[in-house]
C-alpha cells in the first residue's frame, strides 16, 4: 500500500465528472487499498477518486474512524448510485480533506439508500442515516464533480476559496 497525495482546491480534476469502472483488475484492487491508507491517514471519514487524481467512480469510507480508532472497517463503493432519498433533511457541518481546515453546515437527504458494486463485483445496497448519509452523498459528490462549498453562497464559497489558497501559499513559503 501507498499513500497517495491529496488534490487540493482550486485543481480542476475536483471539478471533472468521473467514469464508470468497467472492471475490477488488480489495479482497481489497488487503488482502493491505497486510497483506504491515505484516507485514515489523513485523517478523513471519506475519500473519493477525483481527490487523488483519478477519474473513476470510487469512494472509500468509514465513519466510524474518529470515533474508535481501534475498528478500522472502511467501505469501498464502486460506481454508486443513490436509489432512494428520504424527503427528511439533515443540516450537519461538513469538511473536506480537498479544502483543508474548512467547514461548513450543509442541508442534505436526512437518509439515502445506494447501491454499489464492493471489490468483488457483486451489487450490494447500504441504507446511511445522519453522518453516513452527509457521508455517502458528499463522496458521490465528487465523482460528479461537486464540492460541499457549491451548496453555499457564492461569498462565502469564495471566502473559504481564498483562505485554502492563502493556506497554501504560506505552507509552500515554509
Ligand atoms: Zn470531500
Amino acid at each position: 500500500m501507498s499513500l497517495l497525495p491529496i488534490i487540493i482546491v482550486p485543481d480542476p480534476v475536483l471539478k471533472e465528472v468521473a467514469k464508470p469502472i468497467e472492471n475490477i483488475t488488480d489495479a482497481i484492487k489497488q487503488q482502493s487499498l491505497d486510497m483506504v491508507e491515505t484516507m485514515y491517514n489523513a485523517p478523513g471519514i471519506g475519500l473519493a477518486a477525483n481527490q487523488i487524481g483519478k477519474l473513476n467512480r470510487m469512494f472509500v469510507m468509514d465513519v466510524n474512524y474518529r470515533k474508535n480508532d481501534q475498528s478500522r472497517d472502511a467501505i469501498t463503493m464502486i460506481n454508486p448510485e443513490i436509489i432512494w432519498r428520504s424527503d427528511e433533511m439533515s443540516i450537519m457541518e461538513e469538511g473536506c480533506l480537498s479544502i483543508p481546515q474548512q467547514y461548513a453546515e450543509v442541508e442534505r437527504p436526512k437518509i439515502v439508500r445506494v447501491k454499489y458494486l464492493n471489490l468483488n463485483g457483486a451489487f450490494q445496497e447500504m441504507e446511511g442515516e445522519g453522518l453516513t448519509s452527509h457521508c455517502i452523498q458528499h463522496e458521490l459528490d465528487h465523482l460528479n464533480g461537486v464540492l460541499f462549498i457549491d451548496y453555499l453562497s457564492r461569498l462565502k464559497r469564495n471566502m473559504i476559496l481564498r483562505k485554502v489558497d492563502k493556506m497554501q501559499k504560506e505552507e509552500n513559503i515554509l
